[in-house]
């Protein structure tokens, strides 16, 4: 046999970090906010940290049992279901985590995944070592004139996407709204993906990290909630997008038992516990959003405005370059188009490395700015068709964004 890691190839986030590190760039790559945490997180983790001594033991092996509650109460108002706190929910170390245990526990030997492109870098690995295969449906950008453009341009074709499914599809995975596009997938979208899951007795993953982050109105729609979905659909999501903080690494899967049971079982002999006082946080957290949901007081409100406000900022800061960004309906990030900066870069011994690939080195190099390139969310055979983008992240704070500014303004 060969080894399962010889299926996936080396990934650029470790070259790219530390380039990042040693040029001191200004960084815009990888999807955190550099900002201090709201302060009630902070007090909610210091609290669990403080509290009595079961705090620092294990806690319930599939989530921590007040944290599972709260999550049955806030996705059930969503998704307008009673969710089970034990049967239908799984805490995981992120989302990450909830991906792989979800691929693991659903996809064998050559069984097809289908991934929409440019997706989430780790759909395709995971798919790999599960012994499955990607096959791979491009999001392409319609051509469109005379309005801004959006990450609603970035679309599927509906008969590709059909031909893709057949007898050896046994999952699709989907991520909304999308990294690094910031896509937030239409109803009528999502109603052709439904149609085909139920057609072809197929399960969808649904990466839902930045659910709670869609701007200017845009709309999140849970594909769970379509008929027929619930049975066949796992939702994953991460308090580490919710609240702004990626280093807790609370994350979730929920979904119907049938699928939730295996999963669960993948962890309990893996991991086995996740750590108490962030399970313990993450709960009081939800239990305040809970409590504030749609009222001013709320900080997924707050935090919208926050974001919606940078995420202009950082749009319009490209646009005085002379970029022309795909302004994001949702999540973390800013996909723009490089090729009309017209950067030679034409280096003699890195010609095959993707261009975006190379611009992002060079633009870490020479303008001090760290950014990643849109390709490495594509599989290697189809970088070239996506090598003329990076992705920006504007979840950083107003010194970040300055000093970003201050970059291009030198560049005009
Ligand atoms: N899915 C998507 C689309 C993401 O952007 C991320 C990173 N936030 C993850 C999954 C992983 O989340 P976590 O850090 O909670 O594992
Ligand atoms: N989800 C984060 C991003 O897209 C982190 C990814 C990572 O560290 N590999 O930036």
């Amino acid at each position: 046999h060969t080894p399962r890691s010889e299926a996936v190839s080396k990934s650029i986030w470790s070259e790219l970090l530390q380039l990042t590190a040693e040029y001191k760039a200004v960084n815009l790559g990888q999807g955190f906010p550099d900002f201090p945490l709201v302060s009630f997180a902070q007090e909610a983790l210091s609290n669990a940290v403080n509290g009595g001594f079961h705090m620092h033991q294990y806690t319930r092996g599939h989530g921590h049992l007040p944290l599972v509650k709260i999550l049955a109460k806030f996705f059930g108002r969503i998704l307008g279901r009673d969710i089970h706190p034990t049967e239908d929910i799984l805490v995981t170390m992120g989302a990450y985590q909830a991906i792989f245990y979800a691929v693991q526990a659903l996809v064998y030997e050559d069984d097809e995944v289908i991934i929409l492109e440019p997706s989430y870098h780790c759909y395709e690995p995971m798919t790999l070592m599960a012994g499955g295969k990607p096959v791979h449906v491009p999001l392409k950008p319609q051509k469109v004139t005379g309005r801004t453009v959006s990450s609603a341009d970035w679309v599927f074709s509906s008969e590709e996407l059909t031909s893709k499914f057949n007898s050896q599809t046994k999952v699709i995975i989907i991520n909304n709204p999308s990294n690094p596009l910031g896509k937030v997938f239409q109803r009528e979208e999502l109603q052709m993906i439904a149609d085909l899951c139920i057609k072809h007795d197929v399960i969808c993953i649904s990466d839902e990290v930045y659910e709670l982050l869609t701007y200017d109105g845009a709309q999140h729609i849970k594909i769970a909630t379509f008929p027929g979905m619930w049975e066949r659909t796992v939702t994953i999501g991460t308090a580490g997008k919710i609240f702004g903080v990626t280093g807790w690494k609370v994350g979730w899967a929920i979904g119907p038992r049938h699928i939730l049971d295996h999963m669960q079982k993948i962890h309990q002999n893996s991991v086995q516990h996740c750590p108490t006082p962030t399970q313990e946080a993450v709960a009081v957290c939800f239990q305040r959003e809970f409590d504030t949901f749609g009222t001013e007081e709320s900080f997924f409100t707050q935090q919208l405005m926050l974001l919606q406000a940078k995420r202009l900022r950082l749009t319009e800061c490209l646009r005085s370059i002379g970029l022309q960004p795909f302004v994001p309906d949702g999540g973390y990030f800013i996909v723009t188009d490089i090729s009309t900066l017209k950067v030679d870069l034409d280096e003699p011994n890195t010609k095959d490395e993707p261009y975006d690939y190379r611009f992002v080195k060079w633009l870490i190099k020479e303008k001090g700015l760290s950014t990643i390139p849109v390709s490495a969310f594509c599989t290697p055979e189809h970088r070239a068709d996506f090598q003329n983008y990076i992705r920006i992240c504007f979840v950083k704070d107003d010194s970040t964004l300055k000093a970003t500014e201050d970059i291009l303004r030198k560049w005009k």
